[in-house]
């Protein structure tokens, strides 16, 4: 659910939150009056958020960056999947699914040359876990959220 609605006081306040997995960017309209229902106030919001777009369908929200996610894609053809903060040499972001096998790959090549071990203390391998489990949550199904997980084992000393 992207819209969450809070009655505290007289009125009532609706955040939007993008429902591109990963983003974190929300908005908060104008608060709306109390007597609005829920269905009312949201969609209230909705029309005062600048530049955002919605689905009915899906009932999901996107922000200005991901507006054109509103629309459904194409039967058969696979919705963009950029990658939140890695960017090419032009500042372009990448494919999620070929940035998790460019990842892949460099891991392979260090079992290869079989590089250099780096000593972790505990506290600090549970946290880098519990991160790559976050991400992998956020990535769930995707090639990069299947890559976090193993590697959040691998720290965990579960693999
Ligand atoms: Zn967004």
């Amino acid at each position: 659910m992207s819209i969450h609605l809070s009655r505290g006081g007289a009125l009532r306040r609706v955040v939007l939150s993008c429902d591109v997995a990963g983003c974190p960017i929300q908005l908060e309209p104008p608060a709306t009056e109390a007597w609005r229902n829920d269905a009312d106030a949201r969609t209230w919001a909705r029309e005062h958020a600048v530049g955002w777009t919605s689905d009915p369908i899906r009932q999901t929200d996107y922000c200005p960056g991901h507006a054109q996610f509103s629309t459904a894609p194409a039967a058969g053809v696979a919705p963009p999947r950029p990658t939140a903060s890695v960017r090419d040499r032009s500042g372009n972001p990448l494919h999620r699914d070929e940035y998790a096998d460019h990842l892949r790959g460099l891991l392979v090549d260090a079992d290869r040359s079989g590089g250099r071990p780096l000593t972790l203390s505990a506290a600090q391998a549970a946290v880098a876990a519990r991160l790559l489990d976050e991400l992998a949550g956020v990535y769930r199904g995707e090639g990069l959220g299947a890559l976090a997980q193993e590697l959040s084992a691998l720290l965990d000393g579960r693999d």
